[in-house]
């Protein structure tokens, strides 16, 4: 079996929790949605949480319930995955780039500074692998009239300098996923928390296509009567997703504590080899979530190349994490970007390799892994 960078941790109680659903009345738009979003809001201090049908569709959301449109800018980190991005162009506004610190591997209020325009409407800091971006140091370089929309699809169960990931005290909403490799599954899923109840009421709405969250009070044409007032989707999550999801939160905890175990590991095997770059870690009380395990070859492009196919014929699938969005051609070809915008990412990008790295990971399979990158890395 080959060993992938991340993979789920399922139990008999996660497939309990399905089976109860599947034998109940509710297989969507049931109890089990409402359980699950008070559970990730009550998990990460926020005051609301909205299910959605995946990240992305979160992010779209939470862009819409930003209110951009056409003519307006978001400022997303480069290193992330597309979709961090692309929830721009979905609402007809224009995605930006910020650079990263190289310590940090997140965007920083000078990177975002260096962005910003009077048509700047919304930041999308990322907390890349899971530590918590500085969205404290954001919000004051961007001021309290620009959304900070925290993309924390790798970063449940992460603590930041105020508290749990996702809290929103900063941020106006964070956005969760919870795609297998993510720290909890649902198989496909996502969720915006925000402190805010006009963020959530838009939120609920644009996951229903659009129809009003409450029913219409001024009108007595009947109980049956909704609005449709802006033009939203069917992003709903279905409750056999929301009960996985709330039976895996449960454990969230373990598995954070898993993860960060695994990660000790890594950094203790690679402290003696020079061609290995660790990540940064989480200086307590914060916690690294270590969605990721990102480690950099020191001599870049093609020793990490040499890295990647050589795990790959053992069996060992790494990944990259990421190809620098606006290097991808509908970027380039949409917006004109290329080489050279954001230089810390294209060097980081050169040398990363994203190692195995999830709870059920054995320390056996990881030895395997950690020795393949010394035995490749120092021929
Ligand atoms: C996984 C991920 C997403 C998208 O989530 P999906 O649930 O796969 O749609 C968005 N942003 C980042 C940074 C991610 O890692």
């Amino acid at each position: 079996m080959p060993i992938p960078y991340g993979r789920q941790a399922i139990n008999d109680d996660d497939v309990a929790a399905v089976a109860e659903v599947l034998r109940g009345d509710w297989l969507t738009q049931g109890p089990s949605v409402t359980s699950f979003e008070q559970a990730v809001a009550d998990f990460c201090e926020a005051p609301y949480a909205v299910a959605f049908s995946s990240g992305t569709a979160a992010l779209h959301a939470a862009a819409f319930a930003a209110g951009l449109g056409k003519g307006d800018e978001l400022i997303s980190s480069a290193l992330t995955f597309s979709a961090s991005a692309n929830c721009a162009a979905y609402v007809g506004a224009t995605p930006r780039f910020a650079d990263i610190s190289g310590e940090t591997l997140n965007v920083t209020a000078e990177t975002v500074a260096a962005r910003l325009t009077p048509r700047t409407r919304a930041i999308v800091p990322v907390d890349f692998a899971g530590l918590a971006a500085p969205l404290d140091e954001i919000r004051r370089a961007v001021g309290n009239d620009v959304r900070i929309i925290e993309d924390a699809a790798h970063a449940l169960g992460g603590q930041g300098p105020d508290g749990p990931v996702g809290n929103c005290s900063v941020a106006d909403m964070a956005v969760f996923s919870f795609h297998p490799v993510k720290t909890i599954a649902t198989g496909e899923g996502g969720m915006v928390t925000t402190a805010d109840v006009a963020l959530r009421e838009r939120l609920v709405s644009f996951r229903n296509h659009g129809f009003s969250a409450q029913p219409t009070l001024l009108t007595d044409e009947g109980g049956w009567y909704r609005e449709q007032h802006d033009l939203g989707f069917n992003y709903r999550l279905s409750d056999i997703h929301a009960a996985l999801g709330r039976s895996q939160l449960r454990r969230i905890d373990d598995f954070i504590v898993a993860r960060n175990a695994v990660a000790q590991r890594y950094r203790d095997w690679f402290a003696d080899v020079d061609e290995v770059i660790l990540p940064p870690a989480a200086t307590a009380p914060q916690r690294h979530a270590y969605h990721l395990f990102v480690i950099q070859v020191r001599s870049g492009r093609e020793q990490r190349r040499r890295l990647y196919d050589e795990l790959r014929r053992r069996d060992i699938y790494a990944q990259v994490h990421y190809v620098p969005v606006y290097l991808h051609p509908w970027y380039r070809e949409t917006f004109g970007y290329g080489p050279g915008l954001c230089p810390t990412v294209e060097r980081y990008y050169d040398g990363c390799l994203s190692l195995p790295c999830f709870p059920m990971l054995t320390e056996a399979e990881q030895r395997t892994v950690a020795n393949a990158v010394i035995e490749t890395l120092r021929v």
